[in-house]
């Protein structure tokens, strides 16, 4: 069975699909790797150690993909005029894809998956359950973002996180809060804690405020009987009345005033990033204020975010609004992404024809499957 991993092509992905590790992990299982040429370079996985760990490396995508019947990948494929190559037309008819390829949010995709036949799996989408914990991209990539968010932020704040005390006098300790206290949230926390910064958070799920203050962490939040039903019974914050985000908008404001990091990763599954900063919190905040917004890629928690952009406000804020943080930490990132689409593979590996066998019953396997035999099979999708 070949399996092919590509060079990301799509927004400046600088993420890779399979690292020298897994490659050789995948060799062991029975797959005769091929590495598009350069596909590690942006993460720091060149191509001699990709070669090193047995797998070959292709000129390019046509070559990588000659004949493969598992592709690996981060984002979603090229389609004709989304770029300088059509990746889709490349692959084979009966060919395994998985990646993010994020077809709930682009319904065209998964029809032209399914019209070029081939069977996609989307990692975004496996069901947030204990079996399914090592192959759970959101986790492994929110988890370092959180992490980079605040790193980054405390790169760009010109004070420092902890109180220093020192013959020429104290420099306080830093103010951080954190909005949004789910995976990203909680590895944000613990990180600003580490770095000796005063932490707060808020979330609206009842049981992320046990979480926040179990990391050491101050609540800070409204409450209330809508807030106690916020959370849906895959974990997620549902969308909450617009009374409720008027509460708890004065309790931030209050609070927001007096911080000097703000790092935002609140969001609601399908919707666009619930606003929760709004123009006049920033300007009640002091010059040298640092926001890192990284639900901008679902257009951010702050009002005064430019997705994709660092900027300054008038009265003297940083704004980081980056979008893609996991590929802002590229190396690491696709070490714990590779290894979660490596655990799918293995775990639905049939040893015998050394070919992936994917239950359809299998609670997982449906989660993830998007399209099976030319047609779009996945409940989000199938109906539209
Ligand atoms: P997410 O990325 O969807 O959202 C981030 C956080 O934003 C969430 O905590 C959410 O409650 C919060 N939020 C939404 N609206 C908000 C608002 N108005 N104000 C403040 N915060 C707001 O969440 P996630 O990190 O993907 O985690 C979702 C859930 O899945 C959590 O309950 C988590 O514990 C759970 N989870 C379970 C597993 C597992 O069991 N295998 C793995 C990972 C995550």
């Amino acid at each position: 069975m070949r399996l092919a991993v590509l060079k990301e092509r799509r927004g400046g992905e600088t993420r890779v699909a399979a690292t020298p590790e897994t490659a050789k992990k995948l060799a062991a299982l029975g797959c005769k790797v091929a590495i598009e040429m350069g596909a590690g370079m942006a993460s720091g996985y060149p191509d001699a150690l990709y070669a090193d760990a047995g797998a070959e490396i292709a000129p390019d995508a046509a070559a990588a993909l000659f004949g493969a019947g598992i592709v690996l990948k981060v984002r979603a494929p090229l389609v004709a005029g989304e770029g300088e190559i059509d990746e889709l037309a490349l692959m084979h008819r009966g060919a395994l894809l998985v990646g993010t390829l994020e077809a709930v949010a682009n319904p065209d995709r998964a029809a032209a998956l399914a019209a070029a036949g081939i069977d996609a799996c989307s990692m975004e989408l496996a069901p947030r359950t204990t079996r399914a914990q090592s192959m759970d991209i959101l986790s492994s990539q929110a988890n370092l973002a959180g992490y980079r968010a605040v790193i980054e932020g405390a790169g760009a704040f010109d004070k420092a996180f902890p109180m220093l005390m020192t013959a020429a006098g104290t420099i306080p300790a830093a103010n951080a809060f954190i909005m949004g206290a789910g995976v990203a949230g909680l590895q944000a926390i613990a990180t600003a804690r580490r770095l000796g910064a005063r932490v707060s958070a808020t979330d609206v799920r009842p049981a992320a405020k046990e979480e926040i203050k179990s990391l050491g962490a101050a609540f800070v939040g409204y409450e209330d009987e809508e807030s106690k039903q916020a959370q849906t019974a895959g974990g997620y914050a549902k969308q909450l009345s617009a009374e409720f985000y008027a509460k708890q908008a004065e309790v931030v404001a209050a609070h927001i005033a007096k911080q000097d990091i703000v790092v935002c990763t609140a969001l609601v599954q399908g919707r666009r990033a619930p606003t929760l900063v709004t123009e006049a919190m920033v300007a009640s905040m002091k010059p040298g204020s640092v926001i890192v917004d990284i639900a901008a890629d679902s257009g951010g928690n702050c009002a005064a975010t430019r997705p994709g952009e660092m900027y300054v406000t008038e009265n003297g804020v940083k704004i980081l609004g980056y979008t893609n943080w996991p590929g802002r930490i590229a190396n690491a990132a696709s070490a714990l992404y590779a290894r979660n689409l490596l655990t799918f593979l293995t775990t639905f590996w049939d040893k015998e024809t050394t070919a992936p066998k994917l239950p359809p019953e299998d609670d997982i396997v449906q989660g993830v499957t998007l399209t099976r035999g030319g047609a779009v099979v996945h409940p989000q999708l199938a109906a539209k």
